[in-house]
């Protein structure tokens, strides 16, 4: 029977990978996710990706979900017209609204409120990290900084400012013009980039209500203020993002680990779906084979048990695409056999129903099943499923919505599959059990706990069943 991985993964498409062949080939690996980066890709290129996915998810019978990660409110400097050559030592002036410096050289910021903000003495990050400025001065429109690493500073560069709070909309005009898109398109998830509070996260929510668009929202936790306030944040999102790649140059880098693994942990405890993202097979983006350190980082991950784990530039960009997703695919069912970190084991579900769930985990490991069997109609016994981090018997999600059915990617271990739902539940457990037998998930004999529903004195209750199927 299909020893299938419990961890999902997520493959960004770019250049590399967003022809119609390559999509179907990231999707024979084992891709549950496509990842659509709105910092890059135009709309023309989106509305030709959501068709591809789509129309390779029905070609090869495999549930796929699409994620559209917003841009965010980026800081950036601005175009120039030739790189600038920087020292340590040198002093430069970072300029709002137009402002030229008379006595040294200029770089134009977008940032309107970036003085304010802004104290003597912090550091602005620029370029991920590969250049760094300490701020001398403040003056009108303009802050002098002093460099302290040397580098070329070439036109519109991503900036940090670690620790400072920023005061920029949730989401930007462009922001919300993608998000129109993908809700015409029906993709399944948004990334909301730069979450900085849960108010943030409503903003986006309120759009989707009135929008009426059953999108989820990922929250990518990437700054200091998002790390903060995450319990707010995990209250009001369905899934987080730990984006390493803003996130570990907020942070000193040597806090990351810690605190990659009390934001998987707090997830996972909560029962909220988690993506552990960027940089885990980078060398990969020109290399066939990955570093020792790297396979290390994503068995953390998935030893961590996070819900899936991430690829940006290895391959949207990446020279091996296919090869990342084959060897994250080999580290997860390797790490996955040896067990994990168990942090589910510490959650304490007030909801009734994610409580049977979690004893009916418990039973199905007790009992040696083969597969625990869960029915879901809005998707709220597939993530109390996933919650449990069951180990051993695989979990099969049935459910009659077919919008759910795509969202149903993310979360831990769950494997989604559509169905009629008939008004007899004994009729559909049994159909459900028709359709493992079909499909060869399960073996004539097989020992398999459902958790469905059944009619007692007219009233509707959780049950659990278990049954020798064949
Ligand atoms: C990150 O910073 O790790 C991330 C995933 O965000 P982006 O790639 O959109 O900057």
């Amino acid at each position: 029977m299909p020893d299938l991985r419990r961890t999902k993964i997520i493959a960004t498409l770019g250049p590399a990978t967003n022809s119609p062949q390559m999509i179907e080939q990231l999707v024979a690996a084992g891709v549950n996710i496509f990842r659509l980066n709105m910092s890059h890709a135009n709309h023309e290129q989106v509305r030709s990706d959501v068709t591809h996915i789509r129309a390779a998810s029905e070609k090869l019978s495999r549930v796929v979900g699409i994620l559209m990660d917003t841009q965010g409110p980026a800081i950036r400097t601005g175009e120039r017209d030739a790189d600038l050559k920087l020292q340590p030592g040198q002093v430069i002036a970072l300029t709002v609204r137009g402002q030229h410096s008379e006595e040294f050289t200029s770089v134009d910021v977008n940032y309107d409120d970036l003085v304010n903000d802004i104290s003597v003495g912090n550091v602005v990050v620029v370029d991920n990290g590969n250049i760094k400025l300490k701020v001398l001065k403040k003056k009108h429109n303009q802050l002098e900084c002093e460099v302290l690493t040397e580098g070329t500073l070439g036109s519109r560069k991503h900036i940090n400012l670690p620790g400072v709070r920023v005061n920029l909309p949730a989401l930007t005009d462009k922001d919300i013009a993608d998000i129109e898109l993908g809700i015409e398109l029906g993709v399944d998830y948004f990334a909301m980039s730069f979450v900085r509070a849960a108010e943030d996260v409503q903003r986006l929510r309120a759009i989707l209500d009135y929008r009426k668009a059953p999108q989820k929202i990922v929250a990518k936790l990437e700054d200091q203020s998002g790390v903060r306030n995450v319990d707010g944040i995990i209250d009001v999102a369905d899934g987080i993002m730990i984006a390493r790649g803003d996130l570990g140059i907020e942070v000193p880098f040597e806090e990351l680990p810690p605190l990659q693994r009390r934001l998987v942990k707090r997830c996972v405890v909560r029962g909220k779906p988690v993506i552990v993202a960027t940089h885990m097979l980078e060398s990969m983006i020109n290399s066939p084979s990955p570093t020792r350190a790297e396979v290390t980082d994503v068995a953390n991950a998935v030893f961590e048990q996070a819900d899936a784990i991430m690829l940006s530039g290895e391959t949207s960009v990446g020279k091996y695409p296919l090869e990342c997703v084959a060897v994250m695919d080999r580290i997860a069912r390797r790490i996955e056999r040896s067990g994990g970190a168990e942090y589910a084991r510490l959650a304490k579900p007030a909801d009734m129903h994610a409580r049977i769930v979690h004893q009916a985990a418990d039973m199905a490991a007790d009992v040696n099943a083969d597969a625990m069997v869960v029915f879901t109609r809005t998707g709220r016994m597939a993530h109390h499923a996933a919650w449990t981090r069951l180990q051993g018997p695989m979990i099969y999600v049935f459910t009659n919505n077919a919008l759910l059915l795509n969202q149903l990617t993310l979360p831990w271990g769950i494997q989604p599959i559509l169905l009629n739902f008939t008004d007899d539940p004994n009729q559909t457990v049994h159909e459900a059990g028709h359709v493992l037998l079909s499909r060869q998930l399960i073996a004539p004999g097989s020992r398999i706990l459902f958790v469905t529903e059944a009619t007692i004195q007219g009233k509707r209750v959780d049950t659990v069943q278990i049954e020798t199927i064949g």
